[in-house]
């Protein structure tokens, strides 16, 4: 994404790093406006981290923000239709109605008693005052009945104050159930955001805090980007409803993007969010002037005034129709090159990462119709990887998918598995030891070579497959994945006869219990990942044995999701040798979490949830979910809303809905 700010903005937000995004899919939702049943659509990512200037690019495209969750209303598809609105701040002109409402705030805090003074200038003049102006008023006087603290702006934190406010908020104007408002919900939805942001920071995610008499009244979450000043939420203290601080807000922040304008030429509009013409309480976010709407196709901006009676007639408005088979505004998948997408990576789970050529590229391809997934099962020995793939077998079969697995690993003897190719049947590691007087190790490398050299043999056997859903079965002489190149060359062949591949690395989770082991696992994944240039999963396997293999120093999602390896480090420098290795362990651990690509994921084959979670993961990973909104995909996201995942986009309340007041 590019972003079209100034150089020296461009500079800043470099400091803010990369725009990292995992996707998560479409979605159905019932809809908050017209209570539709799942007729409200939308297309999710989750943003890990992200600069201003991309976030500025994707809301100049119809998305939004709650939390680090992004969605794209499909506005073709969903009954109501959300229209990104904005206005020219720099141009606004207030309406008598407005400026009462701003007034009676003023006059509020001035002191209702206090009449206003009597003009003392002549009757033929007329008194402009400029929205700026009017909003200072009351700090200009020295004495007022209630005092305003400077409404102040903040990057976006926890405090128990704005929790409190917030709890009442919901549970009175919009009759959230008390139980339901949780610290760690407001957190997700109001105080995480993508964008970094801190004291020093221009730009990024703010609360504005309004106090008044010492007490805080009200709260507005807002986003500052390089163009506009986007509104997340407003939320105010019931008490204080007779001031109609919804609106009120509103011209707060549009004269910030005045204030804002003077230092960033810019940034001059106001996001109110999405203008729905179908919802009255909605629909007069459009009676701030001059409004654009953004057009769903063309992305180019229309006076709202062209949309409105246009909108009267159908839901559906675009100034610039063009023939297409896809979402209104999204690229046309068959003019995508490969080339563009070669450098871009998506996150796929936390710090799982993929090149999205492999999620793309198989919306056009011809193999992406069977919706067939086929991945690659490694991992040292003793991990457990033949028992996943038996495990696996059996799971899928009793899902429904069409299932074969192919053993690879020419060490592999007593098979618990039906095997439809057996790599024996070309080569066996006894015979080669024998006539090459290769130990074991030296045997298995034959073989892998071997077996690349005859290729032929693969795809020939594979052609009888082609219906199926296949697991590789390779051997786990880790030198295999992370030095050698006879099995990435393999899996690209595969790859060139339309295989979707995905790696599963399995790990004995018995190396939790040995920091340095810990360690080590993790660099040989990472490593694994690198070399194999493949969507990855890595699992913790026999997690359910993790007891009986010594204690834990931490409790398992520290080690599942790499968390602060520092506290590691602590515990790896006890022990004699690790000290003497302090300065290089310190290295080692920086990089893993510079990259920040490893977690794993954790098995138990014998629980059937435990396959469930894994088995979706593993269809995430390879862009399965791409395949529409078919029952498998649903759900993924069902069961992504369980854990707690997925925030409910109908959920995400708009300012003003509750607010009634009369325009
Ligand atoms: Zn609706």
């Amino acid at each position: 994404m590019s972003g079209q700010s100034s150089d020296s903005e461009e500079e800043d937000m470099s400091n803010y790093g990369l725009s990292m995004v995992s996707i998560a899919g479409p979605s159905k939702h019932d809809c908050g406006y017209c209570k539709g049943k799942n007729t409200s659509i939308s297309f999710g990512i989750w943003a890990h981290s992200m600069t201003c200037a991309d976030y500025q690019d994707l809301i100049d495209r119809g998305w939004r923000r709650s939390g680090k969750y992004l969605y794209k209303p499909d506005l073709e598809k969903s009954c109501c239709p959300q229209y990104t609105i904005r206005l020219d701040a720099t141009k606004f002109n207030m309406t008598k109605n407005q400026k009462k409402v701003l007034h009676k705030f003023n006059r509020y805090v001035k002191g209702n008693c206090k009449a206003e003074l009597p003009a003392k200038k002549p009757a033929n003049y007329v008194q402009v005052k400029s929205l700026q102006d009017s909003i200072h008023e009351p700090e200009e006087q020295e004495v007022n009945e209630h005092k305003l603290e400077q409404i102040v702006l903040e990057p976006s934190s926890f405090t128990k104050e704005k929790f409190a406010l917030y709890a009442k908020y919901q549970v009175s104007i919009h009759h959230d159930l008390e139980e339901d408002v949780s610290e760690s919900g407001f957190t997700r939805f109001l105080v995480d955001s993508p964008l970094k942001t801190n004291n020093e920071s221009d730009f990024g995610s703010f609360h504005q805090k309004y106090i008044v008499d010492g007490k805080l009244i009200a709260l507005a979450v807002i986003d500052i980007l390089p163009k506009c000043i986007s509104s997340v939420y407003f939320m105010y203290d019931p008490d204080y409803s007779f001031l109609g601080l919804g609106k009120y807000s509103a011209f707060r922040e549009i004269c910030l993007v005045q204030e804002y304008n003077k230092k960033f030429s810019d940034l001059k509009y106001y996001y109110m969010g999405f203008y729905i013409h179908t919802c009255p309480k909605m629909n007069y976010k459009g009676k701030y002037s001059p409004s654009d709407l953004l057009d769903p196709v063309s992305y180019k901006w229309y006076p709202i005034e062209n949309f409105k009676s246009k909108l009267d007639e159908t839901s559906f408005v675009t100034f610039d129709p063009i023939e297409r088979d896809y979402p209104p505004g999204w690229l046309d998948p068959k003019s995508l090159k490969e080339k563009e997408l070669e450098n871009v990576f998506v996150l796929i789970g936390d710090g799982r990462i993929a090149p999205i050529i492999h999620i793309v590229k198989f919306r056009t391809s011809k193999s992406f119709k069977k919706n067939i997934l086929d991945y690659v099962i490694v991992g040292p020995p003793g991990s457990g990887k033949t028992t996943y793939c038996w495990g696996a077998y059996q799971y899928l079969t009793a899902i429904g998918r069409k299932v074969a697995i192919v053993n690879l690993d020419p060490a592999n003897d007593n098979i618990p598995y039906p095997c439809a190719i057996n790599i024996a049947d070309l080569i066996t590691l006894e015979d080669t030891m024998n006539e090459l007087s290769l130990g074991p190790n030296g045997g298995i490398m034959f073989c892998v070579e071997y077996l690349l050299k005859n290729m032929d043999w693969l795809t020939d056997k594979l052609k009888e497959l082609e219906d199926h859903y296949v697991l590789f079965d390779f051997p786990g002489q880790v030198e295999l994945f992370t030095h050698h190149s006879a099995v990435k060359d393999i899996l690209h062949g595969l790859e060139k006869i339309d295989y979707r591949l995905v790696a599963v690395n399995m790990v004995d989770a018995h190396y939790c219990t040995d920091p340095a082991k810990y360690i080590s696992v993790l660099l040989l994944a990472l490593k694994t990942m690198i070399q194999l240039e493949l969507p990855h999963v890595n699992v913790l396997s026999k997690v359910d044995l993790i007891e009986s293999y010594g204690k834990l120093r931490f409790n398992l999602q520290y080690y599942t999701d790499v968390m602060d390896l520092s506290y590691l480090l602590e515990s790896l420098n006890e022990d004699a040798f690790g000290s003497k290795f302090k300065k290089l362990n310190e290295a080692l651990c920086d990089l893993i979490q510079d990259f920040s690509l490893v977690g794993f994921y954790t098995l138990c084959v014998e629980d059937k949830d435990s396959m469930t979670r894994l088995q979706q993961v593993i269809d995430k990973t390879g862009g399965f979910v791409f395949g529409g909104l078919t029952e498998g995909n649903e759900s993924i996201m069902l069961t992504a809303m369980k854990a707690g995942y997925h925030e409910d986009v109908s959920d995400v309340q708009e300012r003003w809905m509750e607010d009634d007041y009369d325009y």
